[in-house]
């Protein structure tokens, strides 16, 4: 085994995903401990350029129009062959629809231990991960053989990935691509709904702490006097509350408002790995433990309904003077 720490790079319609700018922070504070070089995983098809903006040691690329765009089988039978070659301490993926899939099945093929939901690397190299919806920390190390871990947005910032220089490319030969289980046929862009909550420049994120469908009344007003739009986290959309078209999150839409205020949510993974493009995020929660405070600029810990009257009223008297 090398003590080189490698990350899945991973990339949708041309664009490097922020997680992947996350992952090669987090490897580097990895790597950092025991002077390991940290090496970028790239599978895509004409699509080595897109190794450029990432702060990584040495990206090994591997070119075929099957690995375009992402397919569960095609990722893990190219992975599987990559790592006869290859023995890192550590492969860093992204707790993803994509990074929870290829990791999940490459550790049961290959008997790999997994260390889920890391979102920080200590200073003594330990892996603390963030389970049970943030109740619990756990501190991790890595084992004697190579170790699989899954990175949660928000505890490295994408910029803390980046790089101006342009890392070393490796090629790797593709192993044998045909009959896959699961092939990729067409890309579906989710509908717009109503409102595009991608596009809007103020969201009102409510979530299950709204408690009733009466509620959101309180965030229509807010969003109204604000000129933005409400949006949801997964409880409130499947209480059919709002429309499918309003759902942040991994299931839902990928946001990049000026102000996102989320009112009632916990920040679970799969919410905020898709609110780390706004450039404000504002937390109202009435749980100090909650983790929407570890990614958002400013917290405030109040029962939401003491917190939304009287910022309607103040609002209001702002406008009117
Ligand atoms: C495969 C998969 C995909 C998923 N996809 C998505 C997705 O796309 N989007 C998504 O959002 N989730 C998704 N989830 C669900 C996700 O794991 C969480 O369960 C969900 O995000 C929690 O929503 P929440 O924060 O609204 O609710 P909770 O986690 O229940 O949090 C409610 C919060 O409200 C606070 N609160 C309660 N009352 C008040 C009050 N009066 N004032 C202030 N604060 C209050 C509480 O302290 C708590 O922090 C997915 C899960 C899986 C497994």
């Amino acid at each position: 085994m090398t003590q080189d720490i490698f990350l899945l790079i991973e990339h949708i319609q041309g664009q490097v995903s922020d997680i992947s700018y996350i992952m090669a922070a987090a490897a580097r504070e990895l790597a950092q401990n025991e002077g390991d070089s940290v090496i970028g995983i790239l599978f895509g098809s004409g699509a080595e350029g897109l190794k450029d903006s990432l702060a990584v040691d040495k990206v090994i690329y591997c070119d075929h129009p099957t690995l375009s765009e992402f397919t569960s089988d095609a990722y893990k039978r190219t992975l599987i062959s990559l790592l006869e070659d290859y023995s890192p301490r550590a492969i860093l993926f992204g707790n993803t629809t994509l990074g929870a899939d290829v990791s999940s099945s490459l550790a049961a093929h290959l008997k790999f231990p997994i260390i889920n939901s890391c979102l920080k690397i200590s200073d003594s190299g330990g892996i603390i991960s963030q389970i049970c919806g943030g109740k619990i920390m756990v501190d991790s190390q890595l084992a004697d053989k190579t170790t699989l871990i899954t990175v949660n947005p928000g505890g490295y910032k994408p910029e803390e990935g980046q790089s101006s220089s342009s890392p070393e490319t490796i090629t790797f030969s593709p192993p044998d691509l045909e009959n896959l289980k699961v092939q990729l046929t067409q890309y579906i862009e989710p509908e717009a709904g109503d409102v595009d909550i991608s596009q809007e420049k103020i969201l009102i994120a409510i979530g299950r702490g709204i408690q009733t469908e009466d509620n959101i009344e309180l965030a229509d007003e807010l969003a109204e006097l604000l000129g933005g739009a409400v949006c949801a986290s997964r409880p409130v959309i499947d209480q059919g509350w709002l429309s499918t078209s309003r759902l942040v999150g991994r299931s839902g839409k990928k946001v990049k408002p000026d102000l996102y205020l989320c009112l009632g949510i916990s920040g679970a993974t799969e919410h905020i790995e898709a609110i780390t493009d706004s450039k404000t995020i504002i937390a109202v929660n009435s749980d100090p433990d909650a983790p929407i405070f570890d990614i958002a600029q400013y917290g405030i810990e109040v029962d939401l309904f003491d917190f939304i009257d009287p910022l309607l009223e103040q609002i209001e008297n702002a406008k009117n003077d």
